[in-house]
Order: structure tokens, then C-alpha cells, then sequence
């Protein structure tokens, strides 16, 4: 079932967000600490929507006799109107029941909120994800909350990067009972860059267990998507079919992603950039850019002026325009670097859950690729 209908509207998934997004122990977080924002659902393909079109397009025969009864002369509303005015009163009512009950849905957890978002669109509204790192936080950085902890204990799916980014999580999957839980590790199977790589300019970054930065290569988030797909599948057999549907659509547009970044870094003058940390160490292998160096090649440590001095010469002889910075880190760095050498600091998000793009992958990858565009064209 690899096409969808058209316009299939369907209540969107829960997504809960931690209650307290800010640890106090995060000095590199920068940003105000508050609710979380509300998570506005977006309709998903495929789901739900047997009911909804029920009650849209095939109302009760009692509906259809009221609407069609010949009107008092002169008719004080035409019929069409009357008919239209009473399905949208069904439309109001109705829905509530359509969903299933929080209750009901399985429960996902995902360190990071695009391997969330993934489970979100593949899961639809079967699913109740949770993301263990609030929006504007490092995951090199984090530790768990208990809400993390609670939301943790009671996953079904539970998903996470590995590699060294979030090991908390894996922490958190085992100390659970781990009975009944489809666990996916999304660097699982992919190739790391790593130690082997060859050196840049200003020194690369060598991580011990390889750079573990993977879902920022739409490619690569192809096989984890079909992964999450699998483990839902596995613990909810029954709804296989609709898990399906959702991966193929979502699948596709992983596809366009991929073909619209391809076509903009065609456009690009300058293939070179310099990352705050290795986040964009896939996309650039993936689309032919080269990075650098990073500020920081260990996030949280600052690195040493003679690094800097290095990166600055290796800015200047490339031609690069601007140094990026990331929303979950301190800018200050970045910034003297820019001032330094002459250049611009633009703000690259490798993680998302701040607006324009949300929680949204594919929105996220856009808007960096909009910023990556003002840099390098
Ligand atoms: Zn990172």
C-alpha cells in the first residue's frame, strides 16, 4: 500500500514534551526556560481516517431526509447550505470518539526530537511520543530528568542515536525491565565517520566511538525510518498496514528532501564551511561540502587558542563567508572567531523544537538548508 489518499485527515499523535525543559546544571544552554510549548498536530496521511471520512461524507440517512424536506416558500435557507451547515455540526461533534484514548497508544520514546518526529509520522495517532531532551538542550550535554526516567519506564518502542551522543538513554533502557520493548539504535548498520577519517585543515575531530551525528543525512534516515517502522510493527502487529502506509509516504518525502538539497548545493559558490561542533559531518559528506573544522570538536570544551588561530587561517584561505553557530550552545566562541576573520555568524540547528520549523525534520532540514544557502551561493 505504497499510495495514499488525498487530504486523509486524521487527529494528530500526542507528542509530550518534558514538563521542565531547562536543567539548571546546562550552562551552555542558552534560551528561557516555561512550559512546553503545545505541540499542534499535524493531519497525517493514512490515519484515522476511515471514521472521520465516515461522518464527513456519509451522514445518517435522518440527515439527508431533514436537509432535502421541501422548504417553506420562500425558503428561509437554500438546501445545499442547510445540508452543508449540518454536516459541519456533525463534524463538531463527532470526532472525539474517533481517536483512541491516550491510554490505548503506544508508547514511544526517542532521545532526540527528530528520531521522534520519525516515530510521530510513522506512527501516527497510534503512537504517544515522548522526547527525553527538551527543546534548546544538548543531548552531549544532558541528563535525565525524572520525567525522562518515568517516560523511559514505560516505553514500548524506544529509540535513540547511540554512538556516544546520548548514552544516558542507553543507561535509561537498561535500567528498565526490558520486557516487551522494540529498542531501535539509529547508528546501528551505518558507517561512522571517525578516527579513520582524513585530518582537515584545522585538525578534525576525533571521537572515540566515531561522530555519531547520522540523522542529519536524509539518506541515511531512510533505514532508521523503516527500522521504526519494524519495531512499531513489532510490538502492534495489528496495525502493520497503517505503519506501512505512513513509512512509504514519509519515505517519499525523505526523497524530495534529498533531491531539493541536492539541487541548492549545485548553486553553491562555496563548498566549504565551518560547523560549531561536527553535527553536519554527514550532510556535508552526502551533498559534497567540506567542513573545516568545528570550534568546538568536543562539545562543551573550549578549544585552544592555537586551534583557533589555525581554524581562522584555514577561513580566510578557503574564502569562507561565515562561521555557524547551534542554538543549544553559547555563540560567544563562535562570534570572536567571526570578528577575527572578518565573517558572518549564522546559527545552523542540528536538533530543532525552536520555531519556524518546530519539531518537523523535514522543516528543520530546510530551514538549515536556507541558512547554509545565504552562506555559501
Ligand atoms: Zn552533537
Amino acid at each position: 500500500m505504497a499510495e495514499l489518499g488525498e487530504g486523509a485527515k486524521g487527529q494528530g499523535p500526542t507528542y509530550n514534551l518534558p514538563p521542565n525543559p531547562l536543567p539548571q546544571s546546562h550552562k551552555f544552554l542558552r534560551g528561557k526556560a516555561g512550559p512546553p510549548a503545545p505541540f499542534s498536530p499535524t493531519p497525517l496521511k493514512g490515519v484515522g481516517e476511515g471514521s472521520l471520512r465516515k461522518n464527513v461524507e456519509q451522514p445518517p440517512p435522518a440527515v439527508l431526509k431533514q436537509a432535502r424536506a421541501p422548504a417553506p416558500h420562500p425558503p428561509a435557507l437554500p438546501s445545499k447550505n442547510l445540508l452543508l451547515l449540518l454536516l459541519f455540526c456533525i463534524f463538531l461533534v463527532v470526532p472525539v470518539g474517533a481517536t483512541p484514548a491516550q491510554e490505548n497508544k503506544i508508547a514511544v520514546v526517542a532521545s532526540i526530537l527528530p528520531l521522534g518526529d520519525f516515530c510521530r509520522k510513522i506512527g501516527g495517532d497510534l503512537v504517544q511520543v515522548a522526547v527525553l531532551i527538551p527543546p534548546g538542550a544538548s543531548p552531549h550535554l544532558f541528563e535525565p530528568t525524572p520525567w525522562a526516567v518515568s517516560r523511559a519506564a514505560r516505553a514500548r518502542v524506544f529509540v535513540y542515536v547511540g554512538a556516544g551522543l546520548d548514552p544516558w538513554a542507553e543507561r535509561l533502557l537498561h535500567t528498565r525491565e526490558a520486557r516487551n520493548v522494540a529498542v531501535v539504535e539509529a547508528v546501528q548498520g551505518i558507517p561512522l565517520l571517525g578516527e579513520a577519517e582524513e585530518k582537515g585543515d584545522a585538525g578534525h575531530h576525533h571521537l572515540e566511538s566515531g561522530n555519531p551525528h547520522v540523522w542529519l543525512d536524509p539518506v541515511l534516515m531512510a533505514g532508521v525510518c523503516r527500522r521504526i517502522a519494524g519495531a512499531l510493527e513489532k510490538v502492534d502487529p495489528a496495525h502493520r498496514e497503517v505503519y506501512q502506509a505512513n513509512l512509504q509516504a514519509y519515505l517519499k518525502d525523505l526523497q524530495a528532501l534529498d533531491r531539493e538539497i541536492r539541487a541548492r548545493v549545485a548553486t553553491f559558490r562555496i563548498r566549504e564551511f565551518v560547523s560549531f561542533h561536527p553535527s553536519f559531518s554527514y550532510f556535508a559528506r552526502r551533498y559534497g561540502l567540506k567542513e573545516l573544522g568545528s570550534i568546538e570538536v568536543s562539545p562543551g570544551r573550549e578549544p585552544s587558542p592555537r586551534y583557533l588561530q589555525n581554524l581562522i587561517a584555514a577561513i580566510r584561505r578557503y574564502g569562507v563567508r561565515v562561521v555557524f553557530a547551534e542554538p543549544q550552545f553559547s555563540p560567544r566562541i563562535a562570534q570572536v572567531i567571526a570578528q577575527e576573520a572578518g565573517v558572518k555568524v549564522l546559527t545552523l540547528d542540528p536538533l530543532g523544537g525552536r520555531p519556524p520549523y518546530g519539531d518537523d525534520y523535514l522543516a528543520l532540514m530546510r530551514d538549515n538548508l536556507k541558512i547554509m544557502t545565504e552562506a555559501m551561493q
